[in-house]
C-alpha cells in the first residue's frame, strides 16, 4: 500500500510524498497534486511581489491560475482591419497604441485619446473622465478595441470601446506567438495584471503541470466523450481551433456539475452511514384519527408523499426528505401526518419557520387541525419562557412550533423524533447538515413552495430525497392574473370596492424599497392613508417589516377573522399566511419583484372556493422587466415559472447558490442541462456508493478536487 491518503489532501492541501517511504516515487497523482497545490511563486519568473498582484485575483496556487477561466475569447477571424470599418457600425479592431492623449474639454471634463495603428489605418478610443485607464493603455501596446464606428474632427473614433491589452512593448517574442492565435483568450484582469501577462503566466504555469494526472476516472471521461484535463487546461487558455475549444468548455462545465454531484453524494452517504436514526412506526392511532376526521380526502400526490415519508420515517435510518409543492397544495396537512406520527411512537415533532409571523400562523392552525386529539402544542418564538423550555424538555410537550431559534442551545427536547423545515431553501447546505447532526438523528423533513427546477432542485437539494405534491387539491377555482397600466387604476379599486361589497377581502402590496426599510415603511403608510381615504367605509389596516412583532401578528390576526377589509402591506406577506376569504391581491409596482416573489404572493390568494382576481401594477422599462411581467401573466404553474425565471436571469441570481454552501459554477449552464445532470449525478453516486470516503488510490485526486471546489468544507467528511 502506497500512502498516498495523507490528512493533508483533505483539508485541501496537496499530500506530500512522505520522506520516510525510503526513497519509494511518490505516485503521479501525488505528484501532480503537489504541482497544482504549490503557491504561483514556485513558478519560474513569479516573485512575492508577482504573488500580491495575483491575490486580488483570488490566485495563490498554481491551479488557482490554471483555473482562472477567460472571460471570453476574440476571434481573430471576427477582426476588421482599420481601413474596412464602416462608420456606424460595430466592429473589433486589433493594433498597437501609437499614441495617447489627455486634455480637457471646453466642459472641463477630461478626455483621453488613444490612437492605435494596425498597418491599414487609425482609429481612436475616446474616454471621458476615466483618465486612469491611460495607466493600462500604454503606447507600443498591443489592444483590441470594440465598439461602434464613429466619425470626428476628421478621425476614425469608438467612445467608449471596451478594450484588452493583448501585449505590451516588452512582451517577449513568445507572449507575441501566444497572442498570434486565432482565438485570442481574454481574462478578467487588474491595474497591475493584464490579460497579457495573465498568458504568460498560465503558459508556464501549463509547462510546469506537464502530465498532470486526470481527477475525473478515465472510464468517466469516454462515456461523455470528454477530453483529458491536460488537454482541456491548454485548449481553453490556448485554442487550437474553436472546436477544441468549444470541448474544453464542455469539460470545465462537467467537472463543476460532476465535482458538485460527487461532493452532493458523500454528504448524503455520509449521512445514511452516521446518523443512528430513529424507527418511527407509531400505533397508527392518531394518525388514523386524523386523517379520518379530515373533512376532505388526501389528493393522489399527497397519499404518494406520506407513504414515502412514512416508509423513511420507520426505518431505523435518519430521513432527509424534501416535500415540494406549491402553496396550497397541502403540504401542511402531510407535515401534521408526519408530526402525529412521531408522536404515536413516543417521541416529539417539531416544526420551524422562517419567520416569527409564519410560525405563529402555523400554530393556529395546526392547533386548530389537533382539536381533539389530545396533542400538547408549544409555541417557541421570541424568547421562550422558562416554562415553555421546561415542558419541552420534560417530554410534556408533544409538538413544538417556533422559528430557527428551535435549534438554539437553549432548546433541548426529551426526545425529538422528528424536525420539519418549512421553506427551507431560506436555510444553506451547512446549516442542513448541522441540523441533522443535532440531538439524536431525528428524522428532517423538509418543506418548500418554491418551485425549483429539476436542474437546480438537483445541486441545490442533491443530498436529500425528494416527493413532490404536483396536484392542487380540487375545488379550488384558482386566480385570474392581470398586468395593468396606470391607466387602469380606477376600474381596478372599483373592482377592489365591488369585492369587500360582497364581503370579501383585499391585500395590497408596496413596492420593494430596496436601499431602506424605513422608506418602504413610510411608503406603505402613504399608500395606507391613500386607500383608507379611497374606502372610507371600508377598514384599512397596516403591516410593515419596521413593526414590533406582537403589532404585526396582532394585525394579521384581525385580517384572518375578517375584521380588516383591505390589508396593506410590504412584503412581509410573501410566504404561507393563509386566509381563504381574500380574493383579490393588488402588487404595486410589480416589476421591481422578482418572479418567485411575484408566485408566492398570487399564492396568498385563491385558496378558496371564490374564483380570486390579482393585479401587478406595472411599467417595465427593462426587457427583463418586460419578460418577467409576460411570463408571469403566462405561467399559472409555479415549476413553468421556474423554468421561465430561469431562462431570463440564469441560475447565478436565482436562489444565490454561494449562499448555499455550493461551489459556484463558472462554466456549466445548469438551465440546458438536465440530462447531463442527471447522467454526471449517476456516475458520481457510482463512484460513491463504491468508495464512500474516495479513499481508493484511484480516486484520491477526486477527492481532493472535490473537497477544493466545495472551498474545503467537505473537509470533515472524508475522515473515516
Ligand atoms: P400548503 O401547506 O401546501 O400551502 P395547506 O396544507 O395549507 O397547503 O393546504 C391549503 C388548504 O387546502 C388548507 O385549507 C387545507 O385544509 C386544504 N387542503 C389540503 N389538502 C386538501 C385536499 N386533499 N382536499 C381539499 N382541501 C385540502
Ligand atoms: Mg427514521
Amino acid at each position: 500500500m502506497t500512502r498516498e491518503t495523507p490528512e493533508g489532501a483533505i483539508n485541501g492541501e496537496a499530500p506530500r510524498a512522505s520522506k520516510r517511504e525510503g526513497g519509494k516515487q511518490p505516485s503521479p497523482a501525488v505528484v501532480a497534486l503537489n504541482r497544482l497545490a504549490a503557491p504561483v511563486t514556485a513558478l519560474r519568473g513569479v516573485g512575492p511581489r508577482g504573488a500580491q498582484r495575483l491575490e486580488p485575483l483570488g490566485i495563490e496556487t498554481v491551479g488557482d491560475l490554471l483555473y482562472h477561466l477567460p472571460r471570453r475569447y476574440l476571434d481573430r477571424s471576427n477582426v476588421t482591419p482599420i481601413r474596412d470599418v464602416k462608420v456606424g457600425e460595430e466592429a473589433t479592431v486589433v493594433g498597437r497604441i501609437a499614441e495617447v492623449q489627455a486634455r480637457s474639454t471646453r466642459s472641463r471634463r477630461k478626455m483621453l485619446t488613444v490612437s492605435v495603428f494596425d498597418g491599414t489605418g487609425y482609429i481612436s478610443g475616446v474616454w471621458f473622465n476615466q483618465e486612469y485607464l491611460a495607466d493600462r493603455l500604454t503606447p507600443g501596446s498591443l489592444v483590441a478595441f470594440s465598439g461602434k464606428v464613429g466619425f470626428q474632427y476628421n478621425m476614425l473614433q469608438m467612445t467608449n470601446p471596451s478594450f484588452d491589452v493583448l501585449g505590451t512593448e516588452e512582451s517577449d517574442s513568445r507572449v507575441e506567438g501566444l497572442n498570434t492565435g486565432r482565438i485570442i483568450p481574454l481574462y478578467h484582469a487588474t491595474a497591475g495584471v493584464t490579460s497579457a501577462s495573465l498568458r504568460k503566466l498560465v503558459a508556464t504555469a501549463l509547462d510546469a503541470v506537464a502530465g498532470l494526472a486526470d481527477p475525473v476516472p478515465q472510464n468517466v471521461l469516454a462515456s461523455f466523450k470528454l477530453p483529458g484535463l491536460e488537454e482541456t487546461l491548454k485548449e481553453t487558455h490556448f485554442p487550437t481551433s474553436p472546436g477544441a475549444l468549444t470541448l474544453a468548455r464542455r469539460r470545465l462545465a462537467f467537472d463543476e456539475i460532476f465535482t458538485m454531484q460527487v461532493g452532493l453524494a458523500v454528504i448524503k452517504k455520509r449521512r445514511e452511514r452516521e446518523a443512528r436514526g430513529i424507527a418511527q412506526q407509531g400505533t397508527g392511532e392518531l394518525t388514523g384519527r386524523f386523517t379520518s376526521g379530515l373533512p376532505f380526502e388526501l389528493t393522489g400526490s399527497q397519499k404518494r408523499a406520506w407513504s414515502e415519508i412514512e416508509g423513511d420515517m420507520g426505518r431505523p435510518l435518519q430521513m432527509n426528505r424534501l416535500l415540494q409543492g406549491e402553496v396550497g397544495s397541502g403540504k401542511t396537512v402531510i407535515a401534521v401526518l408526519a408530526l402525529l406520527r412521531a408522536v404515536e411512537s413516543g417521541n416529539q415533532g417539531a416544526i420551524m419557520a422562517p419567520t416569527e409571523v409564519l410560525a405563529f400562523q402555523h400554530a393556529a392552525r395546526i392547533s386548530a387541525m389537533l382539536a381533539g386529539l389530545d396533542v400538547n402544542l408549544e409555541l417557541l418564538a421570541g424568547t421562550p419562557s422558562r416554562q415553555a423550555l421546561v415542558a419541552v424538555e420534560s417530554g410534556e410537550v408533544d409538538i413544538v412550533v417556533g422559528t430557527h431559534a428551535l435549534v438554539s442551545e437553549q432548546v433541548s427536547f426529551k426526545s425529538l423524533g422528528l424536525a420539519v423545515i418549512d421553506e427551507q431553501h431560506r436555510f444553506g447546505l451547512a446549516h442542513r447538515v448541522r441540523l441533522a447532526r443535532k440531538g439524536n438523528d431525528p428524522d428532517i423533513l423538509h418543506m418548500s413552495a418554491t418551485p425549483i427546477p429539476r436542474t437546480l432542485s438537483l445541486t441545490l437539494f442533491g443530498d436529500l430525497d425528494v416527493s413532490v405534491i404536483d396536484e392542487l387539491p380540487s375545488g379550488r377555482k384558482g386566480v385570474v392574473t392581470h398586468v395593468a397600466g396606470p391607466d387602469e387604476r380606477q376600474g381596478i379599486f372599483a373592482m377592489v370596492g365591488r369585492e369587500i361589497e360582497k364581503g370579501r377581502q383585499a391585500f395590497v402590496i408596496c413596492p420593494i424599497i430596496e436601499e431602506s426599510e424605513k422608506l418602504e415603511a413610510r411608503a406603505a403608510a402613504e399608500e395606507a392613508r391613500r386607500i383608507g381615504k379611497e374606502f372610507p367605509s371600508s377598514t384599512v389596516a397596516l403591516v410593515h417589516g419596521q413593526m414590533k412583532s406582537a403589532d404585526k401578528r396582532d394585525v394579521m390576526q384581525r385580517f384572518s377573522a375578517g375584521e380588516i377589509d383591505i390589508l396593506v402591506s410590504t412584503v412581509l406577506v410573501e410566504v404561507g399566511v393563509d386566509v381563504p376569504n381574500a380574493t383579490v391581491m393588488i402588487v404595486e409596482d410589480a416589476d421591481r419583484f422578482g418572479l418567485a416573489q411575484l408566485h408566492q404572493l398570487r399564492g396568498r390568494i385563491g385558496r378558496g372556493t371564490e374564483r380570486a382576481i390579482c393585479v401587478f401594477f406595472a411599467e417595465p422599462t427593462t426587457e427583463e422587466g418586460v419578460a418577467r411581467m409576460e411570463a408571469i401573466k403566462r405561467f399559472e404553474d409555479g415549476f413553468a415559472l421556474a423554468e421561465a425565471d430561469l431562462a431570463i436571469r440564469g441560475e447565478g441570481s436565482l436562489f444565490g447558490t454561494r449562499q448555499s454552501g455550493l461551489p459556484d459554477l463558472k462554466a456549466a449552464r445548469l438551465s440546458r442541462n438536465l440530462e447531463l445532470i442527471k447522467k454526471a449525478r449517476a456516475a458520481a453516486f457510482r463512484i460513491v456508493d463504491d468508495d464512500p470516503t474516495l479513499s481508493r488510490p484511484a480516486n484520491v485526486l477526486l477527492r481532493w478536487e472535490t473537497n477544493r471546489r466545495f472551498g474545503g468544507s467537505l473537509g470533515w467528511l472524508f475522515h473515516a
